[in-house]
């Protein structure tokens, strides 16, 4: 067998689009013009990457979008105060602090990145990490998605991959990707309908004995753990749907979590890396945007 690649970067493009049409509608309705703000700390180049490639994206969707650099040596009072500050603004609708966040050598710099996520005002939590938005999703009543795991949802829903009645493996159990996609999964109503959730899910980590084995049994497989090429064909049931969100530089390039040329011998659909869960992640960023756009326009702060 020999998988079907599940293009991420088409699809992003194609939801972007979409996106972009939202907006105009909105702006032309006298709505706002969305707007996200972006707050980088240091100078982290992968982060300086992200950062550079999202406000790219707000720009092509007709998003307003802003980057507030900070240096490296920025303390946690001073990061407070431009979250409140953003918070406070009635123009923006988005903030985003990327991470990581800087550590330094000098204790009393150190940054607690749960403080600074958790005064990020939850109506503005694009990336859906405040304690309010995790609870609202665990709760099944969600305000925003968290971005990297809609993303992989829309991305099975626009290649009509069911997983109402699978097993999904999960492996990696973290906050960003791993609980929150087995949540999704594990529920009733998915944001693309009940077919796009119901799963039956296993979580996977580091403390799992034998991994092969409960990989193997797996209809779906998302791999969210960063560890290079850790899952490989022989983990896998012939026709599985594989998910790789790893994104892992190896010298020069970037492989995922999954072993691609092994797994696409097995699966029956694979996302690539780069060019699968990425550019959905950023897609869906901003659709959480105007998401928060239109909210806070119908209920000003
Ligand atoms: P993370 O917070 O480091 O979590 C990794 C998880 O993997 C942990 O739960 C860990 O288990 C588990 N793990 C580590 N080694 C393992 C092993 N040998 N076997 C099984 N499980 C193992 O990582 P993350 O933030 O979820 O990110 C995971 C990867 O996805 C990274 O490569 C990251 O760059 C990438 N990522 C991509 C996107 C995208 O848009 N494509 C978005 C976010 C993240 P324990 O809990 O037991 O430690």
């Amino acid at each position: 067998m020999t998988a079907m690649i599940l293009d991420g970067k088409a699809t992003g493009e194609a939801i972007r689009k979409e996106i972009a049409a939202d907006v105009k509608r909105l702006v032309e309705s006298g709505g706002p013009t969305p707007c996200l703000v972006a707050v980088l700390v240091g100078d982290d180049p992968a982060s300086q990457v992200y950062v550079r490639n999202k406000h790219r994206a707000c720009q092509q969707a007709g998003i307003a979008g802003d980057v507030r650099r900070l240096p490296a040596n920025t303390s946690q009072a001073e990061l407070l105060a431009v979250v409140d500050s953003l918070n406070r603004d009635p123009v923006v609708h988005g903030i985003l602090v990327q991470l990581p966040l800087p550590v330094s050598d000098n204790p009393a710099l150190r940054i607690d990145t749960r403080a600074v996520l958790d005064a990020i005002d939850p109506a503005k939590d694009v990336d859906s990490f405040s304690p309010v938005n995790v609870g609202l999703l665990m709760q099944g009543r969600p305000r925003f998605l968290p971005c990297t795991p809609r993303g992989i949802i829309e991305l099975l829903c626009r290649y009509e991959l069911k997983t109402s009645g699978k097993h999904v493996v999960v492996v990696g159990r973290s906050d960003i990707v791993g609980k929150p996609i087995a949540m999704m999964l594990a529920g009733t109503d998915g944001v693309c309908g009940p077919d796009y959730a119901n799963a039956t899910v296993t979580i996977a980590h580091s403390r799992t004995r034998d991994l092969a084995a409960v990989v193997r049994t797996a209809d779906f497989v998302v791999a969210a753990v960063g560890r290079p090429r850790l899952i490989h064909g022989e983990m896998l049931k012939p026709g599985v749907v594989v998910i790789d969100v790893g994104i892992n530089r190896v010298g020069e390039s970037l492989v995922g979590d999954v072993d691609f040329e092994s797994a696409s011998l097995v699966a029956s659909a694979i996302t690539p890396v780069p060019g699968g869960v990425g550019p959905l992640t950023i897609a869906m960023l901003l659709r959480n945007t105007v998401t928060a756009a239109q909210a806070l326009s119908a209920s000003p702060m």
